[in-house]
């Protein structure tokens, strides 16, 4: 019962789902929300209990306060300890300028910003000296490739100043933030055989998509309890997108 735990937002598919895993490799207790796809966060549960670990999951809209919040509470309780908050869930809305809605902007920006704020809040009234406050950004925060990407940047760049602020607010009691800005990563966001697909590989030094492991190998890195001297900090994860 004295496992770290860990909260991942959005972990029960893409980027969320690996790092879920990852975590449970490296020994944590692992809770999940998911938005809809009960099947997918059923299976990412199995294959954590899989790996000796106790999961859970649970359905909460990170665009809904109350949920986004109160999911944090729910698995720091289900633990009783709560060490790692990994904001990972967001949806990227893309477009032409004048093709956004009114609707885009509020639900975009509940979802990857007010969500990310309130399970940080959250998270940061359950956590201990070593906790760990790690959120799920994008390259397109520090380099946009091309137009259509004015509101999910946008929301992008603002949890760069959440992070920020984050680690400077609860620097004092040994708990971290740092936010990971991948590059193209294969999921269904955003597959590596979609229509985008060429010109974001394109984009980056490698020329390739990322797997969705190779994010949640530098989540996992934050996430240890060795990482103690890094905060604040952007770490790109984007095969040299920004370079
Ligand atoms: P996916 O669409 O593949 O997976 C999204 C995950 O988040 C699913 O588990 C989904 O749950 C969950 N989710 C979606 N909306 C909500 C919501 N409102 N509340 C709670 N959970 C939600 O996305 P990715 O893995 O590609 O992306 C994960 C994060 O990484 C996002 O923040 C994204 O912006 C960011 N990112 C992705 C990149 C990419 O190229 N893929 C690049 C840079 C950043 P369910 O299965 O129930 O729908």
């Amino acid at each position: 019962m004295n496992s770290r735990t860990a909260v991942v937002t959005g972990g029960s598919r893409g980027i969320g789902a690996a790092t879920a895993l990852r975590l449970a490799h490296e020994g944590m207790d692992v809770a999940l929300t998911y938005a809809g796809d009960e099947r997918a966060a059923g299976e990412v549960v199995r294959r954590i209990e899989a790996l000796g670990r106790r999961a859970k999951a649970v359905r909460a809209d990170a665009g809904n306060p109350a949920e986004a919040a109160g999911a944090v509470e729910w698995a720091a309780d289900a633990f009783g300890r709560l060490d790692v908050l990994v904001n990972n869930a967001g949806i990227g809305v893309l477009g032409p300028l004048d093709g956004l809605t009114l609707a885009d902007v509020d639900r975009v920006l509940a979802v990857n910003v007010r969500g990310a704020f309130l399970a940080a809040q959250a998270a940061a009234g359950r956590m201990r000296e070593g906790g760990r406050i790690i959120t799920i950004g994008s390259c397109v925060a520090q380099r946009v490739p091309g137009p259509g990407a004015t509101l999910y940047a946008m929301s992008k760049s603002a949890l760069t100043g959440l992070t920020k602020a984050l680690a400077r607010e609860l620097g004092g009691r040994g708990i971290t933030a740092n936010v990971v800005h991948p590059g193209p990563v294969d999921t269904d966001m955003n597959p590596a055989d979609g229509p985008y697909a060429q010109g974001q590989s394109d984009g980056t030094a490698l020329g390739r998509f990322a797997r969705p492991e190779e994010v949640a190998s530098m989540v996992a890195y934050l996430a240890r309890e060795e990482a103690t001297y890094v905060t604040g900090a952007e770490l790109s994860v984007d095969g040299g997108h920004a370079a």
